[in-house]
């Protein structure tokens, strides 16, 4: 049951740790049966179901507009029309050519877009995401006043696939520890706050290192098909 899945992460939740529901590949059903469970943040990953879902959601006469969503997934430049007008954050910037088109379309639209940069921490070279020195170097323009359509939230990040805990909390350790750098040295971009790391095999892990926000899918909705 949804409903007790959500409960049971929630009694372990820290207040200030933020439950973001992955509702990919499922129904809207399950988006709205976790919606009356008392859920109100969820994060999908592709374009074109992200938009499908907020859409069935919209001819609702406004029952679901408190839902707060975050696209979670790779971003392609030319999907960007699909996404930013609904999304309250988009977590997956993975590259400066994705933020510049991203501001690019704040300007355009009169918005300023939340974004967080993805780090790269998993073993895996397929996971997408900056290195450390991209980050890095990244900061420094956007400190200087680069980019002012978007305001850069945090970091996001995923672990290594792996059963092995020490692998998992190794990665984890990396970023928390790299944003406290950022933190430190980029006092000036002062909404920098927000670290989204953990999902469902490792969010306990990831509570251990500073997580403000976990992305739940399977452990709340069950296996993907
Ligand atoms: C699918 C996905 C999740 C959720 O994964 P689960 O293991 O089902 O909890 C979290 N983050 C990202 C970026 C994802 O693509």
């Amino acid at each position: 049951m949804i409903k007790d899945n959500l409960g049971n992460i929630n009694k372990e939740l820290p207040s200030g740790v933020k439950l973001v529901a992955v509702s990919k590949f499922h129904p809207v059903e399950a988006v709205i049966e976790a919606y009356e469970a008392g859920q109100r943040v969820f994060g999908e990953s592709r374009p074109q179901e992200f938009a499908a879902k907020i859409a069935a959601l919209q001819n609702a006469e406004g029952r679901f507009d408190d839902i707060e969503w975050h696209f979670i997934g790779h971003l392609q430049t030319n999907k960007l029309k699909m996404v930013l007008p609904y999304a309250n954050l988009v977590q997956s910037v993975d590259s400066e050519h994705l933020l510049s088109e991203i501001d690019k379309w704040g300007r355009e639209n009169g918005r300023k877009v939340d974004v967080l940069l993805e780090m790269h921490i998993g073993a895996e070279e397929t996971k997408q995401g900056f290195t450390e020195e991209a980050l890095l170097d990244l900061m420094f323009r956007l400190s200087d006043g680069k980019f002012p359509n978007v305001r850069v939230r945090g970091l996001m990040g995923m672990a290594t696939n792996t059963d092995d805990e020490a692998a998992v909390d190794a990665d984890f350790e990396r970023i928390d520890s790299y944003m406290a750098y950022l933190v430190d040295l980029f006092p000036e971009m002062e909404a920098f706050d927000q670290l989204s790391i953990g999902m469902s095999g490792d969010w306990k892990i990831a509570l251990r290192h500073g997580a403000t926000m976990v992305r739940i899918g399977t452990a709340i909705f069950g296996e993907r098909k």
